[in-house]
């Protein structure tokens, strides 16, 4: 079977990375936005990150504008729904996707408006596409502990009803795990799946703190967990699973190129391994695209993609019923 014909789980996808650049750019006008430029071709620039980053600095900075356009109900469900059906190309089965509420508040919007907006655009993309989704709420490395718990709080009305897991995004270099070990604490209290942005840029021991300390059960990269046999032990022992993201990685250089990328080390060293887009505008990619770059760079078979899929289904943080019904695919 063809990449693009295999059914596929997207655990690692950010709503503000993924949207449709001509949304953000239409979206930008009818909000009167300053954007840097009036023409849609030299726009989308602005919105992809360069395919040789400087650093993660300069990728995160890709998401300022899309930020700007998802202030309100309206764009916030319009940017779901669309996501939705964008990854209908991929054959994608069940989505985990993932955003931040605390950025979408500057025009008066409620964390609780935010949240129910994008489930209603997710929903709406589910009916009209069959793709199954749960959202994931993403907590900010640069943030206070205490607004993350307080956003961790708002969201456990919204656990089993659309949200099934919180994440902790941002900045790794210059903020370590530790730091928000409070909220996560809470988070685990509440009943929430814990997923952590961790080793995604060097730091292998983040990995760790985020299993021992933070609940993570799965791990948002966790690609310099290749640098160290512990945490490799620590991964196999505790049956972690990572999200990993090829083309988002050679972006903010963890990599220098998809041949030095440790995807299939990490495969055969049976570690729990699936394979996700990170952002899909940000990083100009989709999950078919990932999956032709791994099977390229790797020479993959089938059954390594057959294998991906048990591994995301199993490690997804929906209920035992969805997960049956997704294995049915394969
Ligand atoms: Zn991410």
């Amino acid at each position: 079977m063809k990449n693009k014909n295999l059914p596929k789980i997207e655990l690692h996808s950010h709503l503000d990375g993924s949207i449709n650049p001509k949304t953000i750019f239409d979206l930008g006008k009818k909000l009167n936005i300053n954007l840097p430029t009036d023409s849609f071709d030299s726009f989308v620039e602005y919105v992809r990150a360069p395919a040789n980053c400087d650093s993660l600095k300069t990728y995160l900075e890709r998401f300022v504008l899309p930020i700007e356009v998802m202030q309100t109900k309206e764009n916030l469900e319009r940017i779901a729904y669309e996501y939705i059906l964008n990854i209908e190309e991929s054959n994608v089965k069940y989505v985990e996707v993932r955003f931040a509420p605390i950025y979408h508040i500057n025009n008066g919007l409620t964390i609780d408006e935010v949240i129910l907006s994008v489930i209603k655009g997710l929903n709406n993309g589910t009916k009209k596409t069959g793709i199954k989704n749960n959202l994931i709420i993403c907590g900010i490395r640069s943030m206070s502990v205490e607004k993350n718990i307080e956003i961790f709080k708002i969201s456990e009305k919204y656990l089993g009803r659309g949200v099934v897991a919180v994440d902790l995004a941002g900045n790794e270099a210059d903020f370590p795990p530790i730091i928000h070990k409070k909220a996560f604490d809470l988070a685990k209290n509440i009943g929430f799946n814990i997923t952590v942005h961790a080793g995604e840029t060097g730091c292998y021991s983040n990995i760790a703190t985020s299993v021992n300390e933070l609940h993570a059960t799965r791990i948002g990269h966790g690609v310099s967990a290749i640098n160290d046999a512990n945490t490799i032990k620590l991964l196999k022992d505790k049956n972690i699973t990572l999200e990993v993201c090829p083309t988002s990685n050679i972006q903010t250089k963890s990599f220098e190129s998809f041949e030095k990328h440790p995807f299939k080390k990490l495969l055969d060293l049976n570690v729990n391994v699936t394979l996700n887009t990170d952002n899909m505008t940000v990083s100009n990619t989709t999950l078919n695209n990932e999956y032709n770059i791994m099977e390229n760079t790797f020479n993959l078979s089938n059954d390594d993609f057959i294998n991906i899929y048990k591994t995301s289904v199993n490690a997804s943080f929906t209920d035992t019923l969805t997960k049956k019904e997704l294995l049915k695919y394969i």
